[in-house]
This record gives structure tokens, sequence and C-alpha cells, in this order.
């Protein structure tokens, strides 16, 4: 049996100097309460592995292990994630990283006391909705917008405003489901509207929905397919025959864009996707789609179409809870302000990672591989560094089948298991994400951030190199 006699109680521990400048740093309550998960796990791995046993080498070894357990604790959870997988907007990545602008913005207006409900010109109070609203006007041709706390509650609101009790029309092709359970018929569940499904999976004509009309439809609604295509043997109703029928009924039509894409990018291939405008022009009444996807800002939902929709929609009560933040208000402002008078596709950080030249991205690449040659290859776990042609993805449920040519360093290892090093990569601080590609590990240079290249090496270096040197001493992982 081990010896366990030897281990210090916590009352010991705590007189020690370290720990008496510990209890100067930080709350007490938690550094007694890791101080006594140190000591208790010191405990186990003594009984398990045995080793040192006396009480001076059990002590430095719990004070180690409180001081890794305290650096974990206070790095926070929400942490640093460099994106090396090609997908540009990865909905478990954040999606958009933000411009300089929307960053200066947030920066500015969290700091500081603002205008948020406040009216300067006349002194009295104001509306949080003013704010973006004339931007939206103006960058997408509707009459009126609103902005809540993302595109789910944009169709909420739609829904129950317009339709409550009443029945909305959908083609069965359209009752999606996007990442993070949402899901059409859900949401249409939850906004009290009833749910009139037309046509079949693969195919739905105007004609499906004008049958289905009757004196309690209040809304004809379709949603952007954003994350799948069918193709093949389909049919689609365009949103302008939507509009044609509901104005002869007098039925209003709500379009869940998804994606709201503010400038064309089909000079780049992304040809799929009708920008938020083309959607306005179509003639549809209300129109919602997210502000962190290919817009490039942060979380929000954003609403445009006819004023007394919009007018109807900020009266009902449900917006209060669907409210978006200063915060939020002031990315999004920022972010949009970029749009008429900046420039766009260099100052967003989405639209600049897909528009990226091809021959830049491999000058990246190329430069990124002799780097990690030069760091890396004289590791015994690397076959080989290499150059490669890869395909990216738009990602965040827009151009589902769409890939981007682009290029990224594929490392391919000898032995030691993809997956092992994939992990220890993720566990880094920042984290680096892969990915996998036959076998080999991939990382695109598309979504490397400014900076993020150098961080790569580093973090590369780190589990690849700096491993080796730590087997030699396995009593460094206390
Ligand atoms: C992404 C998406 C949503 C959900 O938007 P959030 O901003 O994530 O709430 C809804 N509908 C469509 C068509 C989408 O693509």
């Amino acid at each position: 049996m081990t010896n366990l006699r030897n281990i210090p109680a916590i009352d010991e521990l705590l007189t020690l100097p370290h720990i008496q400048e510990l209890l100067q740093q930080y709350n007490r309550e938690f550094i007694v309460e890791t101080l006594r998960r140190a000591v208790e796990e010191s405990r186990q791995d003594l009984r398990k592995n045995g080793g040192e046993t006396s009480k001076q080498g059990l002590a430095a070894k719990i004070l180690k292990r409180l001081d890794i357990l305290i650096a974990n604790a206070t790095r926070g959870s929400l942490q640093k994630v460099i994106n090396g997988t090609g997908v540009v907007l990865h909905t478990n990545l954040g999606r958009a990283p933000l411009g300089q602008r929307a960053l200066a913005y947030l920066n500015e207006m969290g700091k500081n006391y603002n205008n948020l409900e406040f009216n300067l010109e006349n002194g009295e109070r104001g509306s949080r909705y003013q704010h973006v609203e004339d931007l939206l006007i103006t960058l997408t041709g509707a009459e009126a917008g609103l902005v809540v706390n993302n595109n789910a509650a944009a169709v909420l609101l739609g829904l129950t405003t317009l339709a409550r009790d009443k029945e909305v029309i959908v083609s069965r092709g359209q009752l999606i489901e996007i990442g993070g359970a949402f899901r059409i018929p859900d949401v249409m569940k939850q906004s009290g509207a009833h749910l009139v499904e037309v046509g079949t999976t693969n195919k739905t004509y105007i004609s499906d929905y004008a049958q289905a009309i009757n004196d309690n439809t209040a809304l004809l609604f379709s949603a952007h397919t954003s994350n799948y295509k069918i193709v093949g043997f389909s049919e689609e109703v365009r949103l302008s025959e939507l509009v044609t029928l509901g104005r002869q009924r007098n039925i209003p039509v709500m379009h869940d864009l998804g994606s709201g894409i503010l400038t064309d990018l089909g000079e780049w291939g992304l040809k799929d996707e009708p920008t938020v405008r083309a959607c306005v022009d179509s003639g549809a009444d209300i129109i919602s789609f997210s502000g962190d996807k290919l817009l490039g800002g942060p979380q929000a939902g954003i609403i445009v179409g006819k004023q007394k929709y919009i007018t109807a929609m900020k009266k009902n009560q449900l917006t209060r809870a669907l409210r978006v933040d200063k915060l939020n208000i002031a990315a999004l402002e920022g972010t949009l302000l970029e749009y008429l008078s900046g420039n766009p596709l260099q100052a967003i950080p989405v639209l600049e990672m897909l528009t990226a030249a091809r021959e830049e991205l491999g000058e990246r690449a190329e430069k990124l591989c002799v780097a990690l040659k030069g760091t890396l290859e004289p590791t015994e776990t690397i076959q080989s560094i290499n150059v490669v042609a890869i395909d990216d993805m738009v990602g965040g449920g827009a151009y589902p089948t769409y890939k981007i040519p682009g290029y990224g360093v594929q490392i391919a290892f000898k032995e030691k298991q993809l997956e092992t090093v994939a992990r220890q990569l993720r566990e880094m601080n920042p984290a680096l994400l892969t990915r996998k590609q036959e076998d080999k590990m991939l990382i695109s240079v598309r979504t490397l951030l400014d900076g993020d290249a150098a961080v790569v090496l580093d973090i590369l270096r780190n589990v690849l190199v700096a491993e080796i040197e730590s087997e030699i001493d396995p009593g460094e992982k206390l």
C-alpha cells in the first residue's frame, strides 16, 4: 500500500508563500476549492502510480498541479480558434469574424454611453430600432427595416405578427432544418400560425399555392433552401411568381432568405444566391436574413420590406423579447457602413476570404509550406509537407454545392495517428482546427486571418516538436 500520510493538509499548504501570493491575486474561495482539487488529484495519482512520497516533494507536485488548474480555469471558456478548415462561414466557429470598422464601433459603444434609445435632436426617448434602418433601406431598396436577435427570431416574429391563428402556405420542398435545430415547421408551430403544406419534396407549382388559398390564408411563405439543393427532377416556384399570386389574391409574401448577401458575388463564381436587393425588387413583402452569414457582421436577424408590415412587427410585444442589444447594433452598423462608404470586398473579412485571388492563395500556401518544412521536417513523425490545390466552402448554409477552388498545405504523418495530432492541435490555445483529407492533415490558407499563419507555425511546433522533447521527461505531465 502506498504511503499517503505525507500529503500535506490544506491548512498547511495555505501558509506557503506561493499560495499566499495567489490569495492576493484571486478570489479566496476559488483558490481554496482549486487547492482541494489539486490535493485530491495528487492523492489519486499517488495511489495509482506511486512515486514521490516525501512531504516536500508532494507539496511541490500539488503546487504545480494547482497552477495548471488555475491557468485552465481563468483563461475563459470562449477561446480563439484558428480556422484551417477552409469553411468560411463555420457556424460552430462563430460564423463571420468582424471587420475593423465593426470592431471599432463595438469598442466605442461598449465602453461609453450612447444614444441607443435617445433622440439627441429633441432630447426625448428614441428607439433602438432607428439606428440601422436608414442604412438597410439605402442598401436594399426596401421601404423599411427592423433588426432582431437572429434570423430565427425574425422568421418567428414575421409569422406571428402576420399569421397568428391563420394559415400560412409553404412548399414541401422548403420545410427546411438549419443547423442548431431551426425547423420551419417547428417555428411555425411556435408562432401560432397553421402550416399548410403544398406540392411535393421535389416539385411544387404555383398552382399548388393558388389552390390552397382560402379565407383563412394570411401569408405565402418561402424559404431559401440554403443548406441543400434538390438537383435533377425538381421544380421550385420563383419568388416573383409567388409575389404575383399574392398580389392577385391580396396576400403578403414572406421570404426567409437565410444568408443575406448585399453585394453581387457572381464574378467570383457565387451565382446562385440572390442579393437582398434582388428579392426586394421581386416585390416580396417581407424578407429576413442573418447578420452573421454572407453579410459578414454580428449575429442579427434583419427584416426588410413593406412599411406597414415592419410597423406591425415593431409594435408586436414579442419584439421586446427578441430585441437586439447595443453591441450588436454597433457591430452591424459598422459592417453596413462598409457597404455604404468603404470597400466591402476588402474590409469585410468574409467577403475578403470569398473573393481572394487564387494566385494569392497559392503564394500564401507556398510561404506557409516553406516555413512549416523549416520547423517541422526534422521531426520523426512527418512523412511530407506539400502545397495542394483544394476546394473550400462558403458554409453557413449558403451555396451548399459550390466548391471554391483554393490552396492549402497538406501534412502527411508517418506513424503518428492523424486524429491524435488533430486533437492536440484543438487543445492548444489558440486552438487550431484542420481538415482531414485522405488520411492527411490539410490547412486551408483561405480561412487563416491576418497573423494566423505565424501562430499556426507556433502551434504545430509546440505539438510536434516540443512533444518529442517532453517525452524524455514524463514527470512533466504531473
Ligand atoms: C441560417 C438560416 C436561418 C437561421 O438564421 P439564424 O440567424 O442562425 O437564426 C433561417 N433560415 C434560413 C434559410 C437560414 O439559412
